[in-house]
């Protein structure tokens, strides 16, 4: 079993949201093409309450981009975004929504960020996306998404962790690169552990000739 694991595709995300990813937009297109080729499609949401610790807001003195210390863990400054309930929380409406069995909500708690789907960022507490998973025996993972610095690179880490079959589908990424070329650095950074990296074309393509066999 494989499963396509959709990461945060949420209007903040988008160019004119909160947290705007330069072109984040263009990946839904991507998202839909791969769904008919993917036994399972998993959407995450940033889900935030409105007083989340990883908004500037909530520090005072302080600015986006800025990091502090949050129990212990490194936390860059975002302005507010995905706020629970709220329209910027929504997934694009141009996402085939009907062709998505899960949606796993993250960074629920006050507290502490979450950029993986899988954990929250001190690997404290889990969501349900490994259990779901493991329960449906799903070996190979396809990772999509925003931002591929962030939310996209720590899930893709995690799934690794997991003992997951990782794909990073590169043209269906776009990055943040608040430091320029730390896109490219997230993207070595999962290739090192044993993600591979391909665009969707060639996914689509070598998957159909994997089923044809
Ligand atoms: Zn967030």
């Amino acid at each position: 079993m494989n499963a396509l694991i959709l990461v945060d595709l949420q209007y903040d995300f988008m160019p004119g949201g909160a947290l705007a990813v330069t072109d984040g937009d263009q990946v839904v297109a991507v998202a839909n093409r791969l769904m008919p080729h993917v036994d399972m499609v998993v959407a995450t949401k940033d889900w935030h309450p409105t007083k989340h610790m990883s908004f500037a807001s909530q520090h005072e003195g302080r600015s986006v981009g800025e990091v502090v210390q949050l129990d212990g863990l490194d936390q860059v400054l975002w302005p507010d975004h995905c706020i629970q309930g709220t329209p910027g929380a929504d997934l694009h409406k141009a996402l085939n929504t009907q062709r998505i069995h899960h949606v796993v909500r993250k960074g629920t708690n006050t507290r502490i960020d979450s950029y993986s789907g899988f954990f929250d960022n001190g690997h404290r507490q889990t969501t349900e996306l490994a259990t779901l998973l493991r329960k449906s025996d799903v070996t190979d993972v396809v990772v999509m998404g925003l931002a591929t610095d962030y939310c996209v690179k720590s899930t893709a880490l995690d799934a690794v962790e997991f003992g997951l079959n990782t794909t990073l589908i590169n043209d269906g990424c776009r990055g943040v690169d608040l430091n320029p070329g730390d896109v490219d650095r997230s993207v070595a950074d999962m290739q090192a552990v044993g993600v591979r990296v391909m665009d969707a074309n060639r996914w689509i393509d070598e998957s159909g000739r994997t089923r044809r066999d």
